[in-house]
């Protein structure tokens, strides 16, 4: 039996240290500065000293978006751009900005929830917290901190099925999903701990080993023969990984960028499960604004490309392509009727490119050409997928950003089973 391939591992790891959108993209800006990458601001000019042609450069908004990419040599004012747009957030439970709730001696945290999630696979799980915090270093300077609990300290405890016999778990989401977080009593006769105390005190007695021997990391390679990856926020930080990716080993080769014309880009937005209107979401001026400062980038030589600067952005635009990657569903064999029959995309049987002909995909026929034409050249398979007449379809990035921009756009995603859930595997 062969082994998980290398970069399944390096999926792991990317969404293992990715619980929220800002990690995400500090996760991916640790990977692109390794690459050599250059960290760049949007609040500064951008005049050759900044960008060059065949420099690697990102930038971040409101640090949970970010824009990564690389210029040809052969760049010049109106020349394409190759884009790839993915997301960073995921469906989760927001502690409330009044989160302290207690009723009937229990402790508990108010939460909102984000995006369409499978709400009650949410139940019965070990919970942590997870987001950015904005400390004040000194008077009129902050700094932004990553936090991360990494114990278990809130769950939301289903009812009792004694209490409760009914076959569909529909659970009210203001009242019935509040976290529990401990006692009251618990709170209020908690000792303070003295130094004197500390001294003394041996190392406490676990009956059970420690939470992180006894349960899996979030994430992990699983199936019979390893031919899954089991997690929580593949819908998005699997294709978020893959752009990353494959911007860094597209540029690995220090020669890849001479003969290049254009620019290779990347970008990844939050805020996509709530509709992405933001100012950091695909619905923002991010991606216009970054690529027409980029359209109107000097060439290597000082050129100033054969037309002039003014039409340059509108050039550009006409030029590039965009790839629009957001997870696909896998056939689920036990709802395959839910299914358009000649349209089940099948796990690790390819990339999925996703049609929909009242475009919610902006997937068209060009489009689908083009990527045939790459597979083809790197051997990649590919499938197809539409949703059957009487079901709804997802949507994604791909058709706000090509109506916004008018560039040429194709959905896809790698299959997945389910969608939206709180971990596949938690055990
Ligand atoms: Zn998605």
């Amino acid at each position: 039996m062969a082994p998980p391939p290398k970069s399944a591992h390096e999926l792991l790891d990317f969404i293992n240290s990715s619980p929220t959108p800002y990690h995400a993209v500090q996760t991916a800006s640790h990977l692109l500065t390794t690459a050599s990458f250059t960290r760049i601001h949007e609040r500064s000019p951008w005049d050759s000293t900044t960008i060059h042609p065949g420099g690697k450069y990102f930038l971040t908004r409101n640090a949970s978006s970010l824009i990564a990419f690389a210029v040809g040599h052969q760049w010049t004012p109106g020349n394409p751009i190759a884009m790839i747009g993915a997301h960073t957030d995921s469906p989760c439970l927001r502690i409330k900005p009044v989160s302290k709730r207690t009723a009937n001696g229990y402790l508990q945290i108010g939460v909102e929830t984000y995006g369409g999630g499978i709400w009650h696979s949410w139940f019965d799980r070990d919970l942590s917290v997870a987001g950015r915090v904005l400390v004040k270093i000194k008077e009129g300077e902050f700094e932004q901190r990553l936090v991360r609990v990494t114990k278990p300290i809130v769950r939301i405890p289903s009812l009792a099925i004694h209490l409760h016999r009914q076959s569909n778990f529909d659970p009210n989401k203001e009242e019935e999903m509040v976290p529990i977080a401990g006692l009251v009593e618990e709170v209020l006769n908690k000792k303070t701990e003295t130094t004197e105390e500390k001294g003394e005190e041996e190392e406490e007695f676990e009956p059970l080993k420690k939470i992180d021997e006894r349960h899996h990391p979030e994430s992990s390679v699983g199936g019979i023969n390893d031919e899954f990856i089991y997690s929580g926020r593949l819908d998005n930080l699997d294709m978020t990984f893959c752009g990353i990716k494959a911007l860094i080993e597209s540029v690995k080769d220090p020669k890849s960028l001479e003969g290049e014309k254009g620019i290779r880009l990347v970008a990844c937005f939050d805020h996509e499960e709530i509709g992405s209107l933001s100012a950091h979401g695909a619905d923002s001026n991010m991606l216009p604004a970054v690529l027409r400062r980029l359209s109107v980038l000097p060439g290597a030589k000082g050129e100033k490309g054969e037309n002039s600067n003014e039409t340059a952005f509108e050039q550009t635009l006409a030029k590039s392509f965009l790839i629009s990657a957001d997870m696909a569903h896998a056939v689920h064999p036990n709802y395959a009727g839910k299914y358009e029959r000649n349209h089940q995309p099948q796990m690790n049987k390819g990339v999925v490119i996703k049609i929909n002909a009242n475009q919610r995909y902006a997937t068209n026929s060009p489009g689908i050409v083009l990527v045939q034409e790459c597979g083809r050249r790197k051997k990649v398979p590919l499938q197809l997928f539409v949703v059957k007449n009487d079901s709804p379809c997802g949507s994604t990035i791909g058709p706000m950003l090509s109506a916004k921009m008018g560039v040429r756009t194709l959905d896809l995603g790698n299959p997945q089973l389910t969608a939206h859930e709180a971990q596949v595997l938690f055990t």
